[in-house]
């Protein structure tokens, strides 16, 4: 049943090529996530040459085809402006996740107070102050002064207010969804009382988000774990997570959550199952395994053209790859697990499928049974960690 999933646990399968849906329903059978098995962003729509209705179907054929009669959504992913959403309500998608990060204003860290105070005019300070500033509590995310109130304000109000006219004009157009909010692609980190501001005023103006993104302290790149202090993310996370249970009525969504394997721990011990996981290109990345063993003249043109590409590819993703330290290997498959080489093919998939999208569809439908087995593999590692019972406490 395509339906909303509200506040279960859930656990989202970007994919990309339109052929991963049978093996993501091998690895999420059994689990306690609601799966997501569309999901796409405007951007990889753009890049795939996909519309919202492709992906949709290629989906729906698999659920169909593996008998699967659980929940699942399709997740209409960063979604960025009011334009973008009709093409994917018509489409009958669930999961509507939108991402104001263009209206986030990055300055306002750094702005002097002068400039600072012209900026915050054009919001009520007033109503502002009266909300957030002298709490008598002591929580764990922190207390506004009156600057840090300022500068919140600035670099996220006018986010918020889009993200509000995203969720007004959607509510018009459909009765029930699941609304996320994602901050996950802003110049900084979000701090945890940035976080509670956001929640805080979504609420107020009406915003019934089910999840919301916040970016994280560290690296959060594509197809490759964690980069960063795991202790200072463990106690970051800490107080992120004071601000969902304070509220108590949205999951903690991690985007850019493929191999993010030294996380998910971390994840269910302060969420438990108040949590979405995302993830994308890691599907592709495993197609590409596929062809490394199976079809290895076909994985060099594209390993090649993903190197002439990288430089341009990558300029809307952080990542941090170099083309000088790519292994001299002539064992294909290992390339896969090359943090260099995963990056370089993730970022690059648009030039490959745009190339050689029609060779890389028949070679996967060719070796079909091993794509959905080794993508079974894959995700069995991801979903384990996060169903792990919390040895901790
Ligand atoms: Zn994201």
């Amino acid at each position: 049943m395509l339906m909303p999933l509200a506040l279960a646990p859930s656990f989202g399968f970007g994919d990309r090529l339109g052929l991963a849906t049978a093996g993501h329903i091998a690895a999420v059978r059994g689990t306690k996530f609601a799966p997501i098995f569309a999901q796409q962003s405007v951007r990889e729509n753009t890049r795939t040459g996909r519309t919202p209705q492709q992906v949709m179907d290629d989906a729906r054929r698999a659920v169909d085809a593996a008998k699967w009669d659980l929940p699942w959504g399709a997740d209409a992913d960063h979604l960025k402006t009011v334009e973008d959403l009709l093409s994917f309500v018509q489409a009958g998608y669930t999961f509507f996740t939108v991402d104001p990060g263009e209206h986030v204003d990055n300055a306002a860290d750094a702005d002097p107070s002068g400039a600072l105070k012209n900026k915050v005019a054009k919001f009520d300070w007033d109503e502002l102050s009266a909300l957030y500033l002298n709490q008598l509590d002591d929580p764990p995310w922190g207390q506004f002064d009156e600057e840090s109130l300022m500068r919140a304000s600035v670099k996220y109000g006018r986010a918020i207010r889009h993200a509000a006219s995203m969720f007004n004009r959607l509510s018009q157009l459909k009765d029930a969804f699941d609304f996320e909010v994602s901050v996950d692609e802003t110049d900084s980190p979000t701090t945890p009382l940035e976080h509670f501001y956001i929640a805080s005023e979504l609420r107020r103006l009406g915003v019934r988000f089910t999840s919301l993104a916040p970016r994280f302290i560290g690296h959060f790149e594509k197809g490759v774990d964690y980069i960063g202090d795991l202790n200072a993310l463990d106690s970051e996370l800490e107080k992120h997570a004071a601000v969902t249970t304070y509220f108590g009525t949205y999951k903690l969504s991690l985007h850019s959550g493929s191999d993010k394997l030294s996380v998910y721990p971390l994840v269910v011990r302060h969420w438990g199952e108040r949590v979405h996981v995302k993830t994308a290109g890691t599907s592709y990345l495993e197609a590409l395994r596929v062809l490394a063993s199976y079809e290895p003249d076909l994985f060099l043109k594209i390993y090649s053209l993903g190197r002439e590409c990288y430089e341009v590819d990558k300029r809307s993703y952080h990542v941090s790859a170099s083309l000088e330290f790519l292994p001299n290997t002539s064992d294909l498959p290992s390339l896969l697990n090359d943090f260099h080489a995963r990056e370089i093919l993730h970022v690059t998939f648009g030039s490959a499928i745009g190339k050689f999208g029609a060779e890389l569809k028949s070679a996967l439908i060719k070796h079909e049974d091993t794509y959905n087995e080794v993508l079974r593999t894959h995700f069995a590692k991801h979903l384990n960690l996060l169903q792990a019972k919390n040895e901790s406490g």
